[in-house]
């Protein structure tokens, strides 16, 4: 399978640092990495994890992620290579790659509406399915009409919406283990001027309010019920908190940003520390929205 996978032109990098790619800059090496360009590629380095008994991780564009700073054993795919969106009536149908950004601005273009809480989001569409993503009142789930994957043991299917399972940044490809190869997203026709003021308002009110000059991966935690993360965080007295290079971002308390060369391993001792913190002055437990890869180092 080595030789199969050498006569193709898939790449494969070794020990390479996976903080050249997520969004807080942070995170050890994959012992090896592909950048798939075509769901035959996919199948093929799906086959030859199978056969070499390598386990596999998928990334999209690395903005919901902390890999801890050990790195990650086995086979690791970023998927940002298959970027193709296209346009057929209502429906627009992106690869799994492709950035959600772009796939709202591709449905601007031809005077679609429904995408516009995603114009700021800056992960990749496998990602937003994978955590029905949302915004401003809207979330990935309103829009999906289907999603092709590929399952665990390398065979092609189409899910519908109404089985994905989705739920407050969830959805059924959490607890299947598919990878996400393109969705379908259908949507509504509208006014192409108010499309954009839409998403030029929601993109300037992200700006004002979240810490985007620096490395981070966007809210850490799930909303808790009833409460807000970032007043819950501010209230613990710990808004602006350092650990090593991670700091609670002065803008939004909801933000652990990059401003020192941080580490995955301060991320994370930040992450225990708030909720060590909020738990015991509110009772409130925080749960991660941020997926949480890898090894210790
Ligand atoms: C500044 C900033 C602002 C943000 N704002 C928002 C926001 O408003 N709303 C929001 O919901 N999120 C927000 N996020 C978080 C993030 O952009 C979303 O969660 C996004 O959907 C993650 O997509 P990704 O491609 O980056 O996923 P990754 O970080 O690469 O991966 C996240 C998870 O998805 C899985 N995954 C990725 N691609 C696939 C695939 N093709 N098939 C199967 N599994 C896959 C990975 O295995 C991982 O478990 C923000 C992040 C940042 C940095």
């Amino acid at each position: 399978m080595v030789d199969k996978l050498q006569q193709t032109a898939i790449a494969l990098l070794k020990n390479e640092p996976l903080s050249k790619y997520t969004f807080t800059e942070t995170g050890g090496p994959a012992d090896q990495l592909a950048f798939p360009k075509t769901v035959s590629e996919v199948k093929t380095l799906l086959d030859y994890a199978a056969d070499e008994q390598l386990p596999v991780t998928i990334i999209g564009n690395a903005s919901n992620l902390i890999v801890r700073d050990g790195g990650i054993r086995g086979l690791t795919l970023i998927l940002t290579a298959m970027h193709e969106i296209t346009t057929v009536g209502d429906r627009v149908i992106a690869q799994a790659g492709a950035r959600i950004i772009d796939t709202a601005e591709a449905a601007y273009e031809s005077g679609l509406s429904g995408l516009e809480f995603a114009a700021g989001i800056p992960g990749s569409v496998g990602g937003a399915v994978f955590m029905n993503a949302g915004a401003y009142g809207g979330e990935v789930a309103t829009v999906i009409e289907s999603v092709d994957v590929i399952t665990k043991t390398g065979s092609l299917h189409t899910y519908q919406h109404d089985e994905l399972a989705f739920a407050y940044r969830h959805s059924l490809v959490q607890d299947t283990g598919d990878t996400v190869l393109a969705a379908t997203f259908k949507l509504a026709h509208g006014d192409k001027t108010a499309i954009r003021t839409e998403m030029d308002q929601l993109n300037a009110l992200r700006a004002s309010k979240q810490p985007l000059e620096y490395p981070s991966c966007g809210s850490v935690f799930k909303r808790p019920e009833g409460y807000f993360v970032g007043p819950l965080i501010q209230k613990a007295g710990l808004q602006g908190h350092i650990l090593g290079g991670a700091q609670i971002s002065t803008k939004h308390a909801g933000f652990i940003v990059n401003i020192n060369h941080a580490t995955a391993t301060d991320y994370m001792d930040m992450i225990h520390l708030i909720q060590q913190t909020v738990k015991a002055k509110f009772d409130v437990a925080l749960e991660p929205e941020v997926r949480i890869i890898g090894e210790e180092k």
